[in-house]
């Protein structure tokens, strides 16, 4: 029986082996047909896995014969999940949160996780700000995430959005209803997947913060959010000037190739104005 099944899952809920934590937002994936297209899209031999909760992809991945480190925070799955897949020597298991652990290899990996929803934006920034060389993220996240993160302008168009399309190219992978879960979640999930193809030329974590700054305030105009950003209005209006960028424009009405070009100038700009 796939540990992804609607009687494993009964199964081990009735007899007290598992419980859903809603405060963890636990929902077991019940069909194998997502699992199979969802590891099917992993291209390396190592993967890291986010939030395996009893292990439907993880059986999976393990039975491929691939490398698997996998997260869990809760303690009261570490058992059930070493029992399940100790005898595979490739099974590595690495116990607290994500978001506070160590996470660099150095060898090419897979990432897959399904995790809670209100989780996904910040562990997709820990998991694309990495060092590490990673050449896929498929992640299963709300219905309404995707479309959002797709967005190239307006209102749900932001960092996120950009820092994937700058780094690769982003792919439904299949759509889920809520009905493949159990207990049955109240949203709809697709699993995504973002190719890496390119790494920036400049340091992501710092432009990363730029983008932040410059979309925290949506409303105010792009002299004045770059502005708050470099401590002065001339250096801003300067900036823009040389960019051929509208002072008066508003931040989600640019392209991604508008904020490298901005960003690589106020590099440019603090290098050549600094004092040795
Ligand atoms: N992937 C499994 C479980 C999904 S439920 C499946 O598809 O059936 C989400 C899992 O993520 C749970 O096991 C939960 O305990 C775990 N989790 C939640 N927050 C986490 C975090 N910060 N770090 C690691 N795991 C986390």
């Amino acid at each position: 029986m796939a540990i992804a099944s609607k009687e494993f899952i009964i199964k081990a809920m009735s007899e007290n082996i598992i419980n859903a934590k809603k405060k963890l937002s636990q929902n077991f994936l019940i069909n194998e047909e997502v699992v199979l297209k969802t590891v099917d899209e992993l291209s390396q031999n190592n993967v890291v896995e986010i939030g395996p909760g009893i292990g439907s992809l993880s059986e999976e991945i393990l039975k491929r014969n691939k490398v698997l480190y996998a997260y869990e925070i809760d303690k009261t799955l570490i058992p059930l999940l070493k029992k399940q897949f100790s005898f595979y020597p490739s099974f590595h298991l690495i116990e607290g949160d994500f978001l506070k652990q160590d996470f660099s290899y150095d060898f090419p990996i897979s990432v897959v996780s399904n995790l809670p929803y209100s989780l996904t934006s910040p562990i997709l920034e820990k998991i694309l700000l990495s060092d590490n060389d990673i050449k896929e993220v498929v992640i299963m996240v709300q219905k309404e995430f995707y479309l959002r993160i797709k967005q190239t302008k307006g209102k749900d168009y932001g960092p996120l959005n950009i820092l994937i399309s700058l780094l690769g190219k982003l792919d439904n992978v299949i759509n889920v209803s809520r009905n493949n879960f159990l207990p049955v979640p109240n949203v709809d999930s697709t699993v995504i997947k973002i190719t890496i193809l390119n790494s920036l030329e400049f340091d992501k974590k710092d432009f990363y913060r730029f983008l932040n700054s410059l979309f925290l305030m949506r409303r105010k105009t792009l002299s004045n959010n770059l502005s708050s950003y470099l401590k002065s209005k001339e250096k801003a209006f300067k900036i823009l000037e040389k960019v051929s960028l509208d002072p008066s424009s508003r931040c989600e009405t640019l392209s991604k190739e508008d904020f490298v070009k901005l960003y690589k100038e106020i590099k440019d700009y603090n290098f050549s104005t600094k004092t040795i």
